[in-house]
């Protein structure tokens, strides 16, 4: 079966191969990265993968991408969600 997990952005429950799973690497900075595989452990959120730019923004505003990656406050810019997500989608194509 295939594990359900809920979007950080609209609170959708789908199963994972229906999300973009974001994680944080905690390499020397931390940096957001797009987990492809899904298998690597560490703090990570959710996002839609039919529109994963529209849901960052939701769970930005709502901070929920900060409380899901257990960051400080203010901890990372909308702009680097979307570039790690822009990033990953450049990579599949
Ligand atoms: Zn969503």
């Amino acid at each position: 079966m295939t594990p359900v997990r809920m979007c950080a952005g609209c609170r959708t429950r789908r199963s994972t191969s229906d999300l973009v799973r974001l994680r944080l690497q905690s390499d020397a900075h931390e940096r957001l990265a797009v987990d492809t595989d899904g298998s690597l452990p560490g703090r990570s959120v959710y996002l839609c993968r039919e529109h994963p730019e529209e849901c960052a923004a939701r769970a930005h505003r709502s901070r929920s991408i900060i409380r899901g990656l257990r960051m400080m406050e203010g901890g990372i810019p909308l702009e680097s969600v979307l570039s790690a997500l822009s990033h990953a989608r450049s990579k599949e194509e």
